[in-house]
């Protein structure tokens, strides 16, 4: 069963004056369990709205997502709550952390949420931290971080459940080379765990830690680079 597939998925636009814009039409798109998928492609090809339909976040105009073998695009805004909750790790451009909250709990809470002990969530707080450099900000609001403070907590709480599927738009968009390094590193380390990946990337590095590549143009997949790795001798 796939982790993730959509099926002839379409996305227009509907503006209330002018012409409605195309930004999704008719991709189809399969991503199998533990695999890595980067998607790529020019300033408004669609890349981001693809990767919000497949969340949830946007809703379809026609087409198919199934997660796990069951369709998704027909559920309602809170079975798409739940599927985020419990299946979907997601790392947004803008980061939506918890203001009101320090690092250590927006990590901690998809975890509390999906059900984890408090001991269980902390550790993974402690881990997912320390692995993207950050445990001396756990006690901080987001507001004292930096952008790429902030990407990085965004990452953490994403993985912080243990999710199925990681979905990313342009995780290391607003780093510099080191906290890249970090995120690479991090990817790469849950990746190699199993974890399935979907993301959108500008970034060449992080794209050479995926499985596949897939190229957007004006909101059609012109390239689906499936990448047969060897996995040992023969
Ligand atoms: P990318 O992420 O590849 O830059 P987007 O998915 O952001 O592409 O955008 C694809 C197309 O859809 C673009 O033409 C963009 O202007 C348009 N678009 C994106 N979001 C909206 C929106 N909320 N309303 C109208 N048009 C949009
Ligand atoms: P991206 O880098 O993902 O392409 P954009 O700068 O295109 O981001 O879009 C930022 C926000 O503006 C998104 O929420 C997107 O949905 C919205 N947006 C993008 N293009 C349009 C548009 N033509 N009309 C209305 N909203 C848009």
């Amino acid at each position: 069963t796939p982790a993730i597939r959509a099926v002839n998925l379409v996305k227009i636009y509907q503006s209330g004056r002018g012409l409605p814009v195309p930004a999704v039409r008719g991709v189809d798109l399969t991503v199998d369990p533990g695999e890595f998928v980067a998607i790529m492609g020019p300033s408004g090809s669609g890349k981001s709205t693809l990767i919000h339909l497949l969340g949830g976040l946007d809703t379809r105009t026609s087409g198919e997502i199934w997660l796990d073998g069951k369709r998704a695009d027909t559920l309602s805004e809170s079975g798409w709550a739940v599927l985020r909750r419990e299946k979907i790790g997601f790392v947004f451009q803008f980061f939506n952390l918890v203001t009101n909250m320090t690092v250590a709990d927006n990590v901690e809470l998809p975890a509390l949420l999906g059900g984890a002990s408090p001991r269980h969530a902390r550790e993974r707080r402690e881990y997912l931290l320390g692995e993207l450099g950050l445990t001396d900000r756990a006690a901080a609001a987001p507001a004292q971080l930096s952008g790429g403070e902030q990407q990085r907590v965004a990452l953490a709480r994403a993985l912080a459940n243990q999710p199925r599927l990681l979905l990313a738009d342009e995780p290391t968009g607003n780093l510099d080379s080191r906290n890249t390094r970090d995120v690479l590193k991090l990817l790469s380390r849950v990746h190699r765990q199993g974890q399935t990946i979907v993301l959108v990337t500008h970034d060449a590095r992080v794209a050479g830690l995926a499985d596949r590549v897939v190229s957007l143009l004006d909101g059609e997949i012109v390239d689906d680079g499936a990448i047969v790795r060897r996995r040992g001798p023969g």
